[in-house]
């Protein structure tokens, strides 16, 4: 089967092929830099590098623009009250934003770009959408006229055929119930950052940034957007009504969404106070790790609930993954090729694909690989694991890895000095002299959790990392 996505858009799951060639053009909406991220918002990032990292699994070549916010009412009105300019403010949490995005082993993409570097055509843009009957001005500010444009609500799938018209919104965040002409640009208002423009003094609204860069380096029409469920309404369904009405083209072919991470049944968000950031956990012991692998751990378009639980268990799995692969790396197999685990191999690798093709299903090709292992292990208990098999089964560990990349030990995770690694090992051969084989192995599972790998020679024992 190929890969196939479920498209907002059309409500259908379809089968993805890119505009042109192999390439695939895919824009998503990065954050709002006004504080440092939460692992909600991180959610929806894993999902996108997942996507990411199955799209070049499948032997696409990516072209992907993130952008990021950092001109917005938010943003505003903290660097406001830190007394800072929004350059200041926002630069601090830009950095942080990478930097944990980095931490989680999230690809960056080929382009991230920054809003305020597009203020220019930004201005442009609405210009052209005035030219083009689709804003008026009101109070030095001017908004789009949502009337104008048939497709309003098509991503959404709402009718705001019966609204009423001239009603305006100025702030940048609003639900369905408030569907009105929405800002293109603002006003200055008092101390507000302003840039000097025909349009007059003052600052984008939120949603034409991401229309203009996204068609700026992608053109004008994208093969796949991405971003959180909250995002389909207004930011996306406005995107498409600028983007639209400005090319009279099609915008996004493969409209993506990504559900929320929930806390005792509610969204994770900074208004709730109910969020940890990636910092957050790092400091309370958990590996970089054992936060992706959870946040990768459910499809991305199921509620994922947080618990400390679920995170522990996380990093059980990515245990029990490390020691299968120190057993393989180790392990003495008997000579020969056993054709039944050849067999168990290539059906391993085809439920792991189909599942990642089944729209993402990560919990599919987890599933498939721990049942590889479970099979795997106790055929190696048995000795029916050969040595000829050793090779499929990395392999396949190999493309499990490329997605979702949990394998090697981040430093953060407790990351040994050689020093520490000899003497661990010295005290290892010292309990096995004196027949405390259970150390032995304690010792021996400390440092595959770690991932150092341990082999007995003749001469003793070898380590590597
Ligand atoms: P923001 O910085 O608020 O623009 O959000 C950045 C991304 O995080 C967007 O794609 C949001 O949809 C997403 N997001 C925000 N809160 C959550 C949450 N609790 N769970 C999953 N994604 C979220
Ligand atoms: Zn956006």
């Amino acid at each position: 089967m190929a890969l196939r996505f479920y498209n907002t858009l059309t409500q259908q799951m379809e089968v993805f092929t890119p505009l042109s060639d192999n390439v695939v053009k895919m824009y998503t909406c990065g954050p709002t830099v006004y504080n440092y991220v939460h692992i909600g918002n991180l959610r929806a990032f894993t999902s996108q590098d997942i996507l990411r990292r199955w799209l070049a699994a499948r032997g696409y070549k990516l072209d992907h623009v993130m952008n990021i916010t950092d001109v917005e009412d938010k943003i505003i009105r903290s660097a406001a009250a830190a007394h800072k300019s929004i350059f200041e403010y926002t630069v601090t949490y830009t950095q942080a934003f990478l930097e944990d995005t980095a931490i989680l082993r999230l690809q960056k993409p080929e382009r991230v770009v920054k809003a305020t570097d597009h203020i220019q055509e930004m201005v442009a843009a609405v210009e052209k959408l005035g030219e083009r009957g689709f804003t008026y001005k009101s109070d030095g500010s001017v908004y789009y006229r949502i009337a104008n444009f048939p497709g309003y609500g098509k991503l959404s799938h709402n009718d705001f055929s019966g609204i009423r018209a001239g009603a305006r919104v100025d702030v940048d965040e609003y639900d369905k119930a408030d569907a009105r002409d929405f800002v293109l640009w603002k006003a200055k208002k008092d101390d507000e950052p302003g840039w000097d423009s025909p349009l007059g003094t003052g600052r984008p609204g939120w949603h034409i940034e991401c229309s203009v860069m996204s068609m700026k380096y992608l053109g004008e029409t994208l093969d796949i957007h991405a971003g959180g469920v909250d995002l389909i309404f207004p930011h996306h369904e406005n995107e498409i009504a600028q983007s639209e009405a400005l090319t009279g083209k099609q915008f996004v072919r493969y409209w993506l969404h990504s559900e929320h991470l929930i806390v005792e049944g509610q969204k994770m968000s900074k208004s709730l106070g109910n969020f940890y950031t990636l910092r957050d956990l790092l400091k309370m012991g958990y590996a970089p790790e054992a936060v992706r692998y959870l946040l990768a751990s459910v499809p991305y378009r199921k509620k994922l609930n947080f618990t400390f639980d679920g995170l522990k268990a996380a990093a059980t799995s990515i245990d029990r993954l490390r020691n299968y692969k120190l057993r393989l790396d180790t392990g003495k197999f008997p000579e020969g090729s056993n054709e039944k685990m050849v067999e168990r191999t290539v059906v391993a690798n085809k439920a792991f694909e189909e599942a990642l093709d089944d729209d993402l299903n990560t919990a599919g090709a987890l599933g498939a690989a721990f049942e590889y292992i479970r099979d795997t292990n106790t055929a190696m208990d048995s000795r029916e694991f050969l040595a000829g098999n050793v090779k499929g089964a990395l392999d396949f560990l190999a493309r499990f890895d490329a997605v979702f990349d949990v394998l090697n030990p981040s430093v953060a995770s407790g990351g040994l000095s050689d020093a520490e690694v000899d003497a661990l090992v010295a005290e290892r051969t010292a309990a096995k002299k004196s027949k405390n084989f259970k150390r032995a192995d304690e010792i021996r599972a400390e440092l595959a959790g770690k991932g150092i790998i341990l082999e007995d020679t003749k001469e003793g024992v070898r380590w590597k990392r």
